[in-house]
C-alpha cells in the first residue's frame, strides 16, 4: 500500500475488524459479479469504493431509463445511448477507483462460458434477478468450491445469504425438495410488484459487508446466516440454516444446473421480454442495420454494442454476440417468429 491508498482507505484501515492487513488483502482481492442491475451496482459501487482490487462484471442487458431508481451506477445519458450495462458501470467504476481492475463482460452466464467467465475468481457476487441462473451460480460454486453470496430483491423485500462450499448450507439445500420450493416460490417478481431502492440498498449493503469480511481475510466475522428485511413492515429476520445432508448439490455433487440440463428462464424481470440466445452466432450488427433500415421499422438505434428497433407493438434489441432481447410478450413463440423473420434461423 502507498501512502495515497494508505490516506484512501483511512477510515477502513482504522476500522479494528479489517486494520492495515485486512485492506492489503482486499487491495489483492478479486470478485465476478453476475449481474449489474439493482443490487449488482450497489455492490459494485461499494467493493470498489472500499478498495477491492479486480472486479469482473458480467451482464447481458441494457440501460433503460426505468432502471434509474434504483440502478445507481446509471445515468440518464447512459439510457439515452442504450449502453449496455457491464460497459456503463465499468466506465464510472474506473472514475470512481482507478485502483480497481474493473472489466465489464457483456454476455449471458451459461453453463458453457461459465468456467471461463467466473472461475479463477475469489468470490462470486450474486446480481441476478432469477432462480434458475443462481441455481446455476450455485453449481458453479460448490463444485469449484468457490464462496459466492445468494441476494434478492423484490417489493419492499430482500434476502441474502453467504455460501461456502463444505461449511454452509448452500442455495439448493434452501429451495429445491419437498415445501420449500412452494415456500420459496412466491409468485411476485419485479415485473408484478415493482421493486423499492431501499430494499435494494439494506440487501446489496449486507452482501457488500460479507464480501468485504471473505476478501479482508475475515471470516470469522461471516454473519452464517440467511438474513431478510422488509423495509416498509421494518421487519429483519435472521435464520440458521442447516445443511441438508442428501443435497443435491453439496450432497450428492449432481450439478444438474452446469451439466446443462435445467435451461436459463428466458423471461427477464422488470419488463414484458423474451431473450432468445443463438450460441456462437456472431453477427455483423451494420450489415443488419442496413437490412433492417430497408425494411419499414421505425426507432432504429445502433451503437458499436448492440441494434435496437421497432416493430410495432414489439421492441427487438439484437447483440453483436446473436442475442436478442424482445420486449412486448411473454411468448416464446413470437420472440423466436420476430428474430427469424429479421435477424435469421
Ligand atoms: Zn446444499
Amino acid at each position: 500500500m502507498n501512502s495515497e491508498q494508505r490516506e484512501k482507505y483511512s477510515r477502513q484501515i482504522l476500522f479494528a475488524g479489517i486494520g492495515e492487513d485486512g485492506q492489503e488483502k482486499l487491495l489483492g482481492a478479486s470478485a465476478a459479479l453476475v449481474g449489474c442491475g439493482a443490487l449488482g451496482t450497489v455492490v459494485a459501487n461499494l467493493l470498489v469504493r472500499a478498495g477491492l482490487g479486480r472486479l469482473r462484471i458480467i451482464d447481458r442487458d441494457f440501460v433503460e431509463p426505468s432502471n434509474l431508481q434504483r440502478q445507481t451506477l446509471f445515468e440518464e445519458a447512459d439510457a439515452r445511448e442504450a449502453l449496455p450495462k457491464a460497459t456503463a458501470a465499468e466506465r464510472r467504476l474506473r472514475a470512481i477507483n482507478s485502483d480497481a481492475r474493473v472489466e465489464g463482460v457483456v454476455a449471458d452466464l451459461t453453463a458453457e462460458n461459465s468456467e471461463e467467465l467466473v472461475g479463477g475468481f475469489q468470490i462470486v457476487l450474486d446480481g441476478t434477478d432469477n432462480f434458475e441462473t443462481r441455481l446455476l451460480l450455485n453449481d458453479i460454486a460448490i463444485s469449484r468450491n468457490i464462496p459466492w453470496i445468494y441476494a434478492a430483491a423484490v417489493g419492499s423485500y430482500g434476502v441474502t445469504m453467504t455460501i461456502r462450499p463444505g461449511e454452509t448450507a448452500c442455495l439448493a439445500c434452501l429451495t429445491e425438495g419437498e415445501e420449500k420450493a412452494a415456500a420459496l416460490g412466491a409468485e411476485a417478481t419485479c415485473d408484478t410488484a415493482g421493486v423499492l431502492n431501499a430494499a435494494v440498498g439494506v440487501i446489496a449493503s449486507i452482501e457488500a459487508a460479507e464480501a468485504t469480511k471473505l476478501l479482508a481475510g475475515k471470516p470469522e466475522a461471516l454473519n452464517q446466516r440467511l438474513i431478510s428485511c422488509d423495509v416498509w413492515s421494518g421487519r429483519f429476520q435472521s435464520i440458521r440454516i442447516a445443511r441438508n445432508p442428501d443435497c443435491r448439490a453439496c450432497g450428492r455433487k449432481e450439478f444438474a444446473y452446469l451439466a446443462g440440463e435445467a435451461q436459463p428462464h428466458i423471461t427477464m424481470c422488470g419488463r414484458d421480454s423474451v431473450q432468445i440466445h443463438e450460441r456462437g452466432r456472431r453477427l455483423d450488427l451494420d450489415e443488419l442495420g442496413r437490412r433492417v433500415a430497408q425494411a419499414s421499422t421505425d426507432g432504429l438505434r445502433h451503437n458499436e454494442f448492440l441494434l435496437r428497433f421497432r416493430v410495432p407493438p414489439y421492441e427487438l434489441t439484437v447483440f453483436a454476440d446473436g442475442r436478442a432481447i424482445v420486449k412486448g410478450t411473454k411468448d416464446p413463440a413470437v420472440a423466436r417468429s420476430l428474430y427469424a423473420r429479421y435477424i435469421g434461423t
